[in-house]
């Protein structure tokens, strides 16, 4: 897509730091990492959200996902790895191209994603599961 960042960086028209590509994936630095090699895996196809993949392409995505985070536990020492999605301004997608961030962990890193949770009764917790079962 022309005016689309992932895409130019896909195409190579725009520099990044790419650290794994396949035939249907490209992964590179976030500019802006939580942590040191706090990567972003993208298919080369433009598409705005994980609903406008296929499940294979949606497969091979994380498939890709599973290969970075191997080679930040091989090669960076994280002890762990955060696989994380925004979908849609209100979560707060940023680039519309969709795309899985991987963050390496390490247990003396100052990493934070723990917020409020919220308390539901029983009847609410039914409501919503029944909803989500339609
Ligand atoms: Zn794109």
């Amino acid at each position: 897509m022309k005016d689309c960042v992932f895409c130019k960086i896909i195409s190579e028209e725009k520099q990044g730091y790419r650290i794994y590509e396949d035939s249907d994936t490209v992964a590179i630095l976030d500019i802006a990492p939580v942590n040191k090699g706090h990567a972003l895996v993208m298919p080369k196809k433009h598409a705005e959200s994980l609903s406008e993949l296929s499940e294979e392409e949606v497969r091979n995505l994380f498939a890709a996902a599973q290969k970075v985070a191997g080679s930040m536990k091989k090669n960076l020492g994280a002890e762990g790895v955060n696989y994380f999605v925004n979908e849609g301004k209100a979560a707060g997608q940023l680039v519309f191209h969709v795309h899985c961030h991987v963050l390496p962990r390490f247990s003396n890193d100052d990493v934070n994603f723990h917020t409020a949770r919220k308390k539901l009764s029983g009847e609410e917790m039914r409501e919503i599961a029944e909803r989500l079962r339609k």
